[in-house]
């Protein structure tokens, strides 16, 4: 059922996240205009409900919030400044929310040539990966003026629950220390289980156990069966995580914080990308523990 005296939403970006969050959208009964550069996941959307578009200029032009869930900085660059981009299309006032993870300096930077324009805008990146947008569970973190957080916050809680962090790229810093711990999470599980399983245990009872102590958390939850029984179907990718290591790198340097575990973590997942294993889930950086062991985590 629609509700017209609702915003209008455009969404740009409609990979493993965007989709499910734009459904999500949908079903809640938004009117949503959708495009990504891949035509059939616009012609999957429109299959849904969505009103395709032609552009992200196109999208713009019809929306009164624009949300976008693109991979990397220069792909959010490309689609707000670019030619045909949203600054092109949006009227002023439109408000626009940036979800993808990118560094916090390209979110800011936008965000000026954004309120250059007029436009409004919010940096709001999300955790929770493809289960948390397909049940709108993501942890959504917010950065830019709160009165528009206020104002699109109805929006963002159909996707998730969103928390507002400060000003413009607050958001993009918090999701950076979530990825810092899941990384350095996953490359310690990794470990965990190729020691224990070269050394005679079935990892399928290590992560029964750990899951039970100090260790428990939420990437053995989630990740540790996985792993045992060798599904990396992504899930994250692994070159998704080695971009957010390299955002997690650049903070660190620009803030004068040495992140040694997280340069290390750097180090692993870039081997992974080398080993072209950038496409599997970001739990795969157990194989490269396992290259380094000559052993393999398999189920007894
Ligand atoms: P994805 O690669 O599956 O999807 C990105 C989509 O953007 C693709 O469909 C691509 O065609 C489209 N695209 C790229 N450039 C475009 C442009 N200029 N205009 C229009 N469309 C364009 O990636 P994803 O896994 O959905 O991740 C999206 C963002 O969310 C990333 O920044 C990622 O780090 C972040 N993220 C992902 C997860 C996860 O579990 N997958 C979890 C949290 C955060």
């Amino acid at each position: 059922m629609t509700d017209d005296a609702r915003p209008t939403i455009g969404f740009i970006g409609l990979g493993i996240m965007g989709k499910p969050m734009a459904r999500n959208l949908l079903r809640a009964g938004y009117r949503l205009t959708a495009y990504d550069i891949v035509r059939e996941a616009v012609e999957a959307i429109a299959g849904d409900g969505a009103q395709p578009a032609s552009s992200s200029a196109d999208v713009a032009s019809r929306s009164q919030v624009v949300i976008t869930m693109l991979p990397d900085s220069p792909d959010v660059e490309t689609a707000y400044l670019g030619p045909h981009g949203v600054l092109e299309g949006a009227r002023p006032g439109t408000t626009l929310v940036d979800m993808s993870t990118i560094s916090p300096t390209v979110a800011v930077r936008v965000a000026q040539r954004a309120a250059e324009k007029g436009c409004p805008m919010l940096d709001a990146p999300v955790s929770g990966g493809d289960v948390g947008a397909r049940q709108a569970t993501l942890s959504i973190m917010v950065g830019g003026d709160s009165r528009v957080f206020a104002q699109v916050e109805p929006i963002l809680s159909v996707m998730g629950r969103p928390v507002y962090c400060g000003g413009n790229g607050a958001g993009q810093i918090v999701k950076a220390c979530n990825q810092v711990l899941v990384a350095v999470t996953l490359v310690g599980m990794a470990e965990a289980l190729v020691l224990g399983t070269k050394a005679g245990v079935d990892p399928k009872k290590i992560v029964e156990v750990l899951s039970g102590g100090l260790a428990r958390c939420g990437v053995l939850e989630n990740r540790g069966m996985r792993v045992v029984q060798r599904d990396f179907a992504p899930g994250f990718r692994i070159r998704l995580h080695y971009k957010d290591l390299n955002i997690i790198r650049e903070a660190g340097r620009a803030y004068g914080v040495p992140l040694p575990a997280s340069s290390l973590a750097h180090e692993l997942f870039g081997a992974a990308v080398a080993a072209g294993r950038g496409e599997l889930d970001h739990s795969a950086i157990v194989t490269v523990i396992e290259d380094l062991a000559k052993a393999e985590v398999r189920e007894k």
